[in-house]
């Protein structure tokens, strides 16, 4: 009775998690992934983590839409397309009656360059409004922003392969190892073949075990911990004259900024030893070459903007940067985030960043599009929900977000959805953000699709289709081009990613040589990519900044809005786990996944659990000014006992039901690492 295991085939694709961008190989047989697996001579050299390995069972759950929904009575009910298109098209068009601020959109960085770039130019275009954005808002706004004032433009400097020449590696504001793993695990190797290392994180994450100096920062303290690193190198006379000299601008306010500093003031506030500090800083100077890593423990701040230029300072005041295995480097979370950004899916940016605020850029696209398109800045995502609130936007599309839970502050979020005039949503399953959503259509998944991811690196990747989508749903860019035909709008016909990537291209200097063919061939692909015949650039900033010189910005330390006091003596951190994306629509739908990390949790010291006659696995309720969860309790004793973390991934235990406050004023991102909380165990 033996039947062989046949596999009908075998697509090489990339992982749909995060933005390491591990190439996969998918089995496929009767229509289903059966197995996943990793060759050598990718970014990922063979590696994947439980969430490239296992988590695809996603892709063929029965949950899955399957035809256009249309509230009517209250319920989601099945539609047609043609139902459901004609009803979009009549809302935009009676929105968009009310003025251009009436509209917006929220892209995914969660689909590709292709979606994005349709989705932007569908708002700018078809909606007339700036007022598109997506979740790098919450991420690395601050990087983009912070990045682009210090050296022109926001992105990793170093490709992945470079950290195996790192002499030191700093890593800050990153759990690498859960968030990015297969990075984190070339980290760790480098570490065991000579490459020395520096961690600075105020929970103890295991990179600390590997770390020659590890710095238990205070959350929030980035920006005195690198200027009493920079103090720390200036009395030391470490710094690369040669360098600052030729290569950048800004440094003698700089220095007369720095002058006001001390090591140990510094130290001080970052509530480390001062002489750990020194220790860090002359290690990092004195090494030939060496990389700074991190992520949202510096971005997602009040000053996160400030955190970024205080990384980029510190590789200019060193000389490590614009040479092999010497850069900064921000680990992009999600798996398309950088691209989303490079396709202009942010409200100032038209795609490859360049800025709606220039009259030469706009009509640029003007004439490229042959069609108007605004020229102010529009609504970032906590804007556009806040508008939505206010029922100052009265038309909504949202494309591969859940804001209802990655958003801060949940209760807010869910109240102003409520008062949404009429809102879209464009996904794989029904989310909490569906049960605020007048229509909801069906789209296709990674493993359905074509098309291009381009991960943290800056590297444009392929992907390639492997099995049939479910019943009716079709692919985003397709969507989105059936709505714009509706409004009458031409120039979304489009009939393949090819076509797209090629408009992209035509638009878009720094993937002006980029095309599905030639990834197709073989061809390996980092931004900037000038032209047809150049492979783009495996680190930044050889010869001249993006800027032309480097610029030196000054950031003082500004304390967190959130302090401990005596109603709420505590900090919560939040962030994510090794097993789980984002919201969970993915990985809760892989059965071994959710054995293992079904429940959210809150991590404590636990002699403060003692204090609060807690144990391990107990309920804790968690309450801040903004809300209150309550989750298991899970000791670890490296976590600092005035704080908390929770994970943020979970929908009513979500940790973003406590968080909110003051945005950076820059990037406008929020403060999801430092929110004052109390607890008490759940009875
Ligand atoms: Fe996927 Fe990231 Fe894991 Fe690689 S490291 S397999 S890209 S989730």
């Amino acid at each position: 009775h033996f039947k062989p295991f046949v596999y009908t085939k075998n697509v090489e694709t990339i992982c749909p998690y995060c933005g390491v961008g591990c190439t996969i190989n998918l089995k496929v047989m009767d229509n289903k992934i059966t197995d996943v697996y990793s060759t050598e001579g990718n970014v990922n050299d063979n590696l994947l983590c439980v969430k490239g390995r296992f988590a695809h069972d996603f892709v063929s759950s029965e949950d899955r839409l399957t035809t256009p929904l249309i509230r009517k009575n209250g319920i989601l009910e099945e539609a047609s397309w043609d139902e459901a298109i004609s009803l979009i098209a009549e809302k935009l068009k009676e929105a968009k009656a009310d003025g251009p601020q009436a509209v917006a959109g929220l892209s995914s960085a969660r689909c590709t360059n292709e979606d994005n770039y349709v989705f932007q130019k569908f708002m700018r275009v078809v909606g007339g409004t700036n007022n598109v954005d997506h979740c790098a808002r919450l991420c690395h706004a601050s990087t983009v922003a912070g990045l682009a004032q210090s050296f022109g433009s926001g992105a990793m400097t170093n490709s992945i392969e470079e950290i195996d020449i790192m002499d030191v590696m700093f890593v800050t504001g990153t759990n690498t190892t859960e968030t990015h793993p297969v990075i984190g695990a070339k980290i760790k190797q480098r570490q065991q073949n000579g490459g020395a290392l520096i961690v600075a994180e105020p929970r103890r994450i295991e990179l600390a075990k590997y770390a020659d100096v590890y710095l238990q920062i205070k959350p929030g303290t980035n920006v005195p911990l690198f200027n009493g690193m920079m103090r720390a190198i200036l009395d030391a006379g470490l710094e690369d004259k040669a360098f600052i000299d030729k290569r950048t601008e800004g440094y003698e306010a700089f220095k007369e900024f720095m002058d006001t500093l001390t090591v140990e003031g510094c130290a001080e506030i970052c509530g480390v030893d001062s002489e750990d500090i020194r220790k860090a800083a002359i290690l990092f100077a004195t090494k030939e070459t060496g990389g700074i890593f991190y992520s949202m423990g510096v971005t997602q701040h009040k000053t996160g903007t400030d955190g970024v230029m205080s990384t980029a300072n510190l590789a200019m005041l060193t000389g490590k940067i614009g040479r092999e295995g010497c850069g900064v480097n921000p680990l992009r979370g999600q798996n398309n985030v950088q691209g989303a950004c490079d396709m202009g899916a942010l409200p100032g940016d038209l795609p490859g960043y360049q800025k709606t605020a220039n009259p030469e850029v706009v009509e640029k696209f003007e004439k490229a599009w042959n069609a108007k398109i605004p020229d102010n800045l529009g609504k970032t995502v906590t804007e556009i929900i806040d508008g939505v609130g206010e029922e100052i936007i009265k038309f909504l599309y949202i494309m591969g977000e859940n804001p209802v839970v990655s958003d801060p502050n949940t209760n807010h979020v869910r109240a102003a959805l409520e008062k949404s005039n009429f809102l879209v949503v464009q996904d794989i399953f029904l989310t909490e953000t569906t049960e605020f959503a007048d229509v909801v259509l069906p789209a296709f998944v990674y493993a359905e699709k074509d098309g291009t991811f381009t991960n943290t690196e800056r590297r444009i990747q392929l992907l390639r289709k492997a099995v049939e989508a479910p019943g009716i749903s079709k692919n985003d860019w397709e969507i989105i081009g059936l709505i714009a035909k509706k409004m009458g709008v031409e120039g979304f016909d489009f009939t393949s990613d090819d076509e797209i990537m090629d408009e992209i291209a035509s638009v878009t200097p720094s993937y002006a040589g980029v095309s599905l063919e030639r990834l197709r061939n073989g061809d390996r692909i980092q931004w900037p990519c000038l032209s047809k015949d150049s492979e783009g650039a495996r680190f930044l900033h050889a010869e001249k900044f993006t800027r032309g010189l480097g610029a030196f910005k000054i950031a003082d330390y500004i304390p967190p809005e959130d302090q401990a006091d005596e109603e709420y003596p505590l900090i919560l951190m939040t962030g994510r786990i090794l097993q789980h994306y984002h919201s969970r629509t993915m990985t809760m739908r892989t059965p071994g996944i959710q054995e293992i990390a079904g429940d959210a949790f809150v991590e404590i010291n636990p002699m403060t659990a003692k204090a609060y006659g807690i144990e391990q696995g107990d309920f804790i309720k968690v309450t801040s000014p903004r809300g209150v969860v309550s989750a298991k309790a899970r000791f670890n004793e490296g976590i600092m006992e005035t704080n908390l973390f929770m994970p943020f991934h979970y929908g009513e235990t979500g940790a973003n039901y406590l968080t909110g406050g003051q945005l950076d004023p820059v990037a406008k991102i929020p403060p999801f690492k430092v929110v004052k909380a109390k607890i008490c165990k759940e009875l």
